[in-house]
């Protein structure tokens, strides 16, 4: 095994700076390891060696001439699903777009090739985003690297997974409900939801757009700040961009200091539920961080306990109305058009076989909420929980610096176990949810082992406090590595010893 795929992002960049290896070999070395493991994880649903191998040359090409590089030249990136990249299809992990061609690219995916990154392909998602496990994928359930018979968490199940089985170095996400840190959080890997507004939504096919966030997903936290520095910032083809600086994310992942730092450790999120070894690191990694200088203080932020409940009603309204466009006409699937049916035949078809059972499920739920009579009781409510939301953030934010949960309450759990279960499914976003609804940027960060698998670490910041986030994550991992070696390893390299 090349020993390239173990390196991050950064150090890959420093070892190509110095001229000591090539980003034809960095790329060769994970399309070689894509080739080795992926048919056992099933993270990737296309994989572009051609396009990939050209695009290292040309890095090399222009390293050689002396040319200037972005500062992500050279690094393999693996692109969730849902971003449009010209030259691949864009499926959502739906059947609805098999195949579908997208005629531009992201803005995300655009600011990555200037960056000179290295797009290797697109990853398995749930279906449109929706569900916390992959299994909703059209395309097969993608197997998390710790343990192949259970799930890598979800919706963007397959960038985490990427990155645990070292198939790429850096990944992007989407996190609408918690689909960058749930599965960073199962996987070991380390996933940030920016502040809303702060990455483009241009170009990502839209789920539940007032929540959808995409954002960066790593190995290590300065990788993530690297890869968020990259795609953060204003864009006009956003309606709702942040027309504001950048925070300095990578330099706080440097500085990685809590000194003096008031973390609030939210009372609502953890007790009854949650796994006891995620209860028992999560208290640890406290610990930890009272070690290192910050001042903890317990914060109650009492309508977090409706989050799940208002997110259920505010997301399936805008899946509704969003998912409208998948109508048969425009582009994607379209099925009996025989020229004997009518067009809402056809429509009606299309959906039928089209969109998978969770996908229905929320656009007939956000219908419903949306429909007359029931408006103001479901949807306008939800909109008053969401509000009281903001304010029990901006309340504790007064008090503290950032804010602490588990990232989600248990660890990894089997592929079916809570397929037919979708409110069991759901709860995977408990902690996750209140920083979609209010729009804050959070991170997930992993603290250890809980009964063998990898359990996830949730700092929140304030909006456009992203650094915030960084500063925490890098001395969490700063610390926890030199205290037990960190908890990534190659899950994968250990399982083929054993089988040797
Ligand atoms: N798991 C959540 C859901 O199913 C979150 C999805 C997401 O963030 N895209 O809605």
């Amino acid at each position: 095994m090349n020993p390239l795929i173990h390196q991050t992002a950064t150090d890959l960049v420093e070892l190509m700076n110095a001229g000591e290896v090539s980003a034809r070999e960095v790329v060769d070395a994970h399309l070689e390891r894509i080739e080795a493991v992926d048919g056992d994880v099933k993270a990737f649903l296309a994989v572009d060696a051609a396009r990939a191998r050209a695009a290292a040359d040309a890095v090399d090409a222009k390293r050689r001439a002396g040319a200037p590089l972005g500062p992500l030249a050279g690094v393999p990136v693996a692109v969730k699903d849902i971003f449009a990249y010209r030259g691949l299809p864009t499926t959502c992990g739906s059947r609805m777009l098999e195949g579908w061609l997208p005629p531009y690219d992201s803005t995300t995916v655009t600011r990555l090739l200037a960056a000179d990154a290295i797009i290797v392909g697109k990853t398995n998602m749930d279906e449109f985003a929706m569900g916390s496990s992959t299994e909703n994928s059209a395309y097969g359930t993608t197997h998390n690297p710790w343990d192949l018979d259970r799930i890598p968490g979800g919706s963007g199940g397959g960038s985490s997974a990427a990155l645990a089985a070292f198939e790429a170095p850096l990944a992007l996400g989407t996190d609408t409900g918690g689909s960058i840190r749930q599965p960073a959080s199962v996987t070991g890997t380390v996933g940030v939801k920016p502040t809303y507004g702060a990455t483009s939504r241009y170009g990502v096919v839209a789920m539940a757009s007032s929540l959808d966030t995409p954002g960066p997903c790593a190995r290590s936290v300065l990788d993530a700040a690297l890869l968020h520095e990259v795609i953060a910032g204003h864009d006009p083809r956003d309606s709702t961009s942040i027309d504001e600086p950048v925070p300095p994310v990578v330099a706080a992942a440097k500085r990685a200091d809590v000194r003096g730092m008031r973390i609030g450790v939210v009372k609502e999120l953890g007790g009854d539920g949650y796994q006891p070894g995620v209860e028992q690191r999560f208290r640890e990694t406290l610990d930890v961080l009272e070690g290192l200088g910050a001042e903890l203080v317990e914060v109650s932020c009492p309508h977090f306990d409706y989050a799940l409940a208002a997110y259920y009603l505010i997301m399936p309204a805008e899946v509704s109305s969003n998912l409208a466009r998948f109508d048969a006409m425009r582009y994607g699937l379209r099925v009996g058009d025989d020229g004997t049916r009518s067009a809402e035949d056809v429509m009606k078809l299309t959906r039928e076989k089209g969109f998978g059972d969770e996908v229905k499920r929320r656009v007939i739920l956000g219908t419903y909420a949306l429909s007359s009579g029931y408006y103001d009781a479901y949807y306008g409510s939800a909109q008053k929980v969401r509000t009281l939301i903001v304010r029990d953030f901006a309340a504790a934010f007064e008090q503290v610096d950032v804010l602490v949960s588990p990232s989600t309450p248990t660890t990894a759990f089997l592929i079916g176990e809570r397929a037919d279960d979708p409110l069991a499914m759901y709860k995977a976003d408990l902690c996750t949810i209140p920083s979609n609804m209010a729009g804050n940027c959070a991170i997930s960060v992993p603290c250890g082992l809980a009964d063998g698998l990898p359990v996830g670490f949730q700092v929140m910041a304030p909006p456009m406090a992203d650094d915030r986030l960084y500063r925490v994550g890098g001395a969490l991992e700063a610390a926890l590595t030199s205290q037990w070696g960190g908890v990534l390893t190659d899950q994968l390299a250990t399982r083929e010893e054993a089988v040797r």
